[in-house]
């Protein structure tokens, strides 16, 4: 990096530059350090700094743990949460559910102090032998012949400067420096909301068990959050349309608007009846959005530098630290093995939108099953879902893959979801059973040898491709498995792919077995039918094989 001034701390040869040192710059940072590249963060604040979204996912524990930030987060004092109490669906009592419904292995998460969180972030990133620079805006990315080369940037003082690097990541949030730049931001036309919050002391705490819960209430012109922090402060913020938003605060200024809307809720105004809010509200206009590509010649958009979504499942921390990871991972394979980046970058772009509409479409879901409350907001959103629905696929689509978070159920029990959807988790769920206890039959028939005499036959579409896969921090070829409800595809093993690639309609379970173990000894031989067997058992119950065909 040159800098007019000349400036001790500058990193004269970083592999890598990050922009932004929020979660998913400080998570893409520590893994290409740990991978040994040289990187350096430029942050354009001093740290620690205010952030929005205290409330956490159990998703994230296992990246903060990969990460090794995972005690200094346990140790940090946060409050634990263990799930979520709201006022949505179908009536206007607070109910309650937690992350254990559905995740014995993460039933908790945090609710955090950003300042501090990502603090803890940035240092462990230091701690991994990152460079990072506060104080440091960049104001332009600078490209050669369209590939990102390097950036520019202004110091706290005022100072100009440039610093060259193989590689640079955006993370610089919802500034999207790059999208912006690119004229790659698309606007989600769903979501036109915006959000006016602030911090309250003395805030009234939800009855036991669920005080460090975060509430979630819906009223009549959209919902509102409450997240308890460990400081005695508590987070209190609205959503509203946009429109009636910006109207409102052109009229009375955030504060008094913040405060109207309040008083319109039936929970939250008694639970900050005796509090104070102690400080100025803030607001946030940009609303969800996707970057129209997520990498480029020399460059990659992780956190919401690439895309954001209304924050009703505080989804941004775990997106943000996932996609840091993922960005990571693409960054040494673009470094390493230059002929696999576009094909890696479509992956990671693949993986991470896949995530982000998960959230999206559960959202959506949300969105327009509220009956709790009657008005423009709430009205327009059951309108505006009708017929975009493909049931089957948006659930398939919120509940893939099974990450540990529970909200997938509780729109089912609580909601007013749509009937066609609701018909097709039914038509889904009891296929699934149905196909379970075939097989456990089958096991319990010894006369027909279990499912060895089966021949299996594949759903339609069922492909399988050759295809870049993470495996320690970086892309490697590897095999993904497409299906009519995941099309983008499921990385899977070598294995799951040789039996797919056995699987004619014509061969037996046996067959199958036989012809992959030719070479084998006995005892090699009985593995590989046990593994085999457990496999197609499977990809039965997941309908990836439509049939298997006893006589
Ligand atoms: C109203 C609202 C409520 C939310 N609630 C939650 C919640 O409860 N839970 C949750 O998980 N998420 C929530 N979120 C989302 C969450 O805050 C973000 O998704 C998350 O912070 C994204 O992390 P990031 O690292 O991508 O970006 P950020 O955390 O925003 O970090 C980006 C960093 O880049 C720096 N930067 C920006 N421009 C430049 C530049 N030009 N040069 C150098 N540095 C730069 C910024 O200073 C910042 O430190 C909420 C969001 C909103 C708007």
């Amino acid at each position: 990096m040159t800098e007019s001034n000349s400036d001790a701390n500058l990193d004269l040869n970083a592999d890598v530059i990050v922009i932004g040192g929020g979660p998913a710059g400080s998570a893409a940072a520590t893994m290409l350090a740990r991978k040994g590249w040289r990187v350096t963060v430029l942050e354009r604040e001093q740290f620690p700094r205010d952030h929005v979204g205290e409330s956490l996912l159990p998703a994230s524990i296992p990246v903060l743990e990969e990460l090794g930030a995972l005690p200094a987060v346990e140790s940090a004092g946060f409050l634990t949460k263990y799930g979520a109490t709201m006022v949505w669906g179908s009536g206007d009592a607070p109910w309650s559910w937690y992350f254990k419904e559905t995740s014995q292995r993460y039933p908790h998460s945090y609710q955090v102090w950003r300042p501090q969180f990502d603090q803890i972030l940035l240092d462990n990133a230091k701690a991994h032998g990152v460079t990072v620079l506060e104080g440091h805006q960049v104001t332009e990315v600078i490209f050669d012949a369209g590939e990102a080369v390097g950036v520019a940037f202004t110091d706290r003082d005022g100072v100009t400067g440039e610093g060259q690097a193989r590689f640079i990541i955006d993370a610089s949030g919802q500034s999207t420096l790059l999208a912006r730049h690119l004229k790659s931001k698309k606007w989600d036309p769903f979501f036109k909301n915006l959000a006016v919050y602030a911090y309250f002391t003395g805030a009234k705490p939800l009855p036991e068990p669920d005080q460090n819960n975060i509430f979630i209430e819906s009223y009549r012109h959209g919902w509102l959050w409450s997240i308890p922090l460990h400081t005695g402060r508590t987070s209190v913020g609205v959503v509203v349309d946009t429109k009636t938003g910006q109207e409102g605060i052109q009229q009375n200024g955030p504060k008094a608007f913040l405060e109207a809307q309040l008083a319109q809720s039936a929970h939250t105004r008694v639970m900050l009846e005796n509090a104070k809010m102690d400080s100025e509200p803030a607001v946030v206009m940009d609303w969800s959005y996707t970057a129209e590509k997520l990498y480029g010649p020399g460059y990659i958009l992780a956190g919401d530098a690439a895309c954001f979504v209304d924050p009703l499942f505080s989804s941004g921390v775990h997106l943000a630290l996932m996609s840091g990871v993922l960005a990571a991972a693409y960054v040494t394979t673009a470094l390493n093995t230059p002929s696999m980046a576009d094909e890696a970058g479509q992956v990671y772009q693949e993986l991470y939108l896949k995530e982000y509409n998960q959230f999206r479409e559960m959202a959506r879901l949300f969105y327009s099953s509220n009956l709790s409350a009657e008005s423009y907001f709430w009205e327009a959103r059951r309108i505006a879902n009708t017929d975009e629905y493909s049931p089957r696929q948006s659930f398939i689509q919120a509940v893939a893959g099974q990450p540990p978070r529970g909200y997938e159920r509780v729109v089912l029990d609580r909601g007013q979801a749509p009937e066609r959807f609701i018909e097709s988790v039914r038509t889904v769920e009891s296929e699934r059973l149905a196909r379970t206890q075939w097989l456990t039959a089958l096991a319990a028939d010894t006369q027909r040898n279990q499912v060895l005499n089966a021949v299996p036959r594949l759903a339609d579409g069922v492909q399988i491709q050759r295809k870049p896969v993470l495996a320690e921090g970086e892309f490697v070829p590897g095999h993904v498995l497409n299906t009519v409800s995941q099309p983008e595809g499921t990385p899977c093993s070598p294995l799951v792919a040789a039996v797919i690639a056995e699987i004619d309609g014509q061969k037996s379970v046996a067959d199958i077995v036989d012809g992959m173990g030719q070479h084998l000894d006995q005892a090699g031989h009985a593995q590989l039918e046990e593994a085999v067997s457990r496999t197609i058992e499977i990809l039965y119950v997941d309908g990836t094989v439509a049939g298997l065909v006893t006589d």
